[in-house]
């Protein structure tokens, strides 16, 4: 379930938010993504991780759908929570949530939509809904779905949602 103050007081801050990343991504150790080793070094001035068995470079990010977007990551946490807050409430709202996000975040519309498509294809992976849906959901039970749909019928909503 989404935090019960909202994303923003929950993650006042890019570094709040990639600390959160960090915490879902790697709950006990940092993995290799290529051998998951767990012998990691840093290579500190570029923010990389490198593992010393194969000598993989990989960063926080790396092979996720934040990677290289120009957008914050705090951004991602807020618009995440505003899709599962839409979807709550109906699929119309869903659909609307694009123009007024863009407006009220100042990012052009067609990124918003990009964002808006990424986001709900990671919201509807499961079990949990995908790496970014797992980091705004801070509190335990998933709200993503009505527990009455099936998995089917949750992704089929999302999509139309999208249209
Ligand atoms: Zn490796």
């Amino acid at each position: 379930m989404l935090p019960e103050g909202g994303v923003k007081m929950e993650f006042p801050n890019t570094h709040s938010c990639e600390a959160r990343l960090f915490e879902v991504r790697w709950p006990d150790v940092v993995r290799c993504l290529s051998c998951g080793g767990s012998d990691i070094g840093s290579v500190e001035k570029r923010f990389l991780y490198q593992c010393r068995t194969c000598r993989r470079q990989f960063s926080l990010t790396t092979e996720t759908v934040v990677h290289r977007s120009r957008l914050d990551l705090r951004m991602w946490f807020i618009a995440a929570e505003e899709i599962i807050s839409a979807y709550a409430e109906s699929r119309e709202e869903i659909r609307l949530i694009g123009h007024s996000m863009a407006k009220r975040y100042g990012i052009s519309y067609p990124a918003l939509h990009r964002l808006k498509k990424i986001l709900i294809e990671d919201l509807s992976q499961q079990p949990g809904g995908g790496l970014i849906g797992a980091c705004v959901c801070v509190r335990p039970t998933p709200l993503l779905r009505d527990p009455k749909a099936s998995e089917e019928d949750w992704r089929d909503q999302l999509r139309s949602a999208m249209q």
